[in-house]
């Protein structure tokens, strides 16, 4: 029996996460259980699993919780110590790190440094705070487990072969629901058109960076730190049929790849339950029904963001947490209507030319370049790129 925390319970990996622990429910223990704003969703969770503790961002939502559950009320904190009690006090043998965006970097490293194993969905914790991060996982000696497709495909392809042997790694990208529109049609895309992915269905913030490649640049980013390989040594493909997950490439010429059908459940399951593998009522990949499986280069004009990405890893220090943070602000302010889609990568190629790259040896150093490109990307926004919808 495995005891679990859950970082993001509510969200598209929260829920994916906790229906593999309804089908094996002798296998895992719900400890604790954190989310955003989805307090309806989070009180049925906590009436099923009965986790010790809960937490919530906003001190009204945690009274309001109280009162909704009465009786059956666990111990629920409020903002970030309480989300950091849910990471780091429970005694849980694994944290699940899916809250989305940076807010998840503090709870995700309160979690190694408490010595627990990290089944890590949240990328941004790693694209902002690599060294950070990557660091602390050495000194405490825990397991991260990838939950990021790519890198799960990426983790098992490498399984059983000397590191020493890659030539390199090559993820693969859907493309996003835009893969084949113009530059000028791409100028006039809507949040509700980007919301709309073809393969996968996810969070609103992941699925604007899948619809802008910036996914794709930050799991470069993400895979840089998880497999200590160097910018040159990561290669993207665009693969619309997402079948094929990821793949390692070594230098006799050897390509390992994972396949299956797209669904989140199978790499949450792997990272829960590693080196096992959990039975998962889904349905077979038919390859032959498929027939073809295609792939072709990114386009780095239609799509910036991907290369803006490399340019990030390839500077190092804090210019990945600036991409990261500036992305979050462009992205925020396109799904409120404040920005336009091919704006979303202009503001954070004109965050990074303003950021000086500082080292990012410590949580401060990322936490102050995070909030320094957040502020540069929110008065770019409603200064000289306001207005562009
Ligand atoms: P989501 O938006 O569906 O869920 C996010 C969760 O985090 C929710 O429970 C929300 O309540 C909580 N949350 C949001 N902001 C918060 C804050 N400030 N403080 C505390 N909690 C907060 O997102 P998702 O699609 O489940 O993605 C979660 C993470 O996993 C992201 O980092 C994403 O990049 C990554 N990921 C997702 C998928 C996928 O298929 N959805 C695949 C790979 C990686
Ligand atoms: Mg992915």
């Amino acid at each position: 029996m495995k005891s679990l925390a859950i970082l993001g319970s509510t969200g598209s990996i929260g829920v994916s996460t906790l229906d593999i622990v309804a089908a094996h429910p002798e296998r895992f223990r719900v400890v604790a259980l954190t989310a955003g704003r989805n307090l309806a969703l989070l009180e049925q969770q906590i009436r099923t699993l009965h986790p010790e503790l809960v937490a919530v961002p906003d001190a009204a939502d945690a009274e309001s919780l109280r009162a909704r559950l009465g009786a059956a009320a666990p111990r629920i904190l409020s903002g970030r110590d309480g989300l950091i009690a849910c990471a780091a006090d429970t005694g849980a043998q694994m944290v699940v790190s899916a809250i989305v965006g940076a807010a998840g970097l503090e709870p995700t490293l309160a979690a190694i440094e408490a010595g627990i194993d990290v089944a890590l969905a949240n990328k941004e914790t790693l694209v902002a705070a690599g060294k950070v991060v990557m660091s602390a996982v050495a000194r405490h000696g825990i397991h991260l487990f990838p939950v990021d497709s790519e890198h799960s495909a990426i983790f098992q392809s490498l399984a059983g072969h000397r590191k020493d042997d890659v030539r390199r790694l090559i993820l693969t990208a859907s493309g996003g629901p835009f893969r084949d529109r113009t530059a000028g049609e791409l100028e006039l895309v809507t949040p509700a058109d980007a919301l709309a992915h073809p393969t996968w269905n996810m969070g609103q913030k992941i699925t604007i960076d899948s619809a802008t490649m910036m996914n794709k640049g930050l799991e470069v980013i993400e895979a840089h730190w998880l497999f200590d390989l160097p910018p040159e040594k990561i290669a993207v493909h665009i693969h619309p049929e997402s079948v094929v997950h990821s793949m390692v490439e070594y230098v006799d010429g050897s390509v390992i790849a994972q396949l299956g059908i797209p669904d989140m459940k199978t790499p949450i399951a792997l990272a829960l339950s590693w080196p096992e593998r959990l039975a998962l009522d889904l349905p077979p990949l038919d390859l032959c029904s498929l027939g073809r499986l295609h792939f072709h280069e990114p386009d780095n004009t239609r799509f910036p963001s991907l290369a803006l990405a490399y340019r990030a890893l390839r500077s190092g220090g804090t210019a990945p947490a600036a991409l990261n943070a500036a992305n979050e602000e462009a992205v925020a302010a396109f799904l409120g209507h404040r920005l336009g889609f091919s704006v979303i990568p202009q503001v954070i190629a004109a965050v990074l030319d303003r950021q000086a790259v500082l080292p990012a040896d410590t949580l401060a150093e990322v936490l102050a370049a995070d909030a320094a490109a957040r502020q540069t990307a929110r008065q770019l926004i409603s200064t000289e790129f306001g207005g562009t919808r």
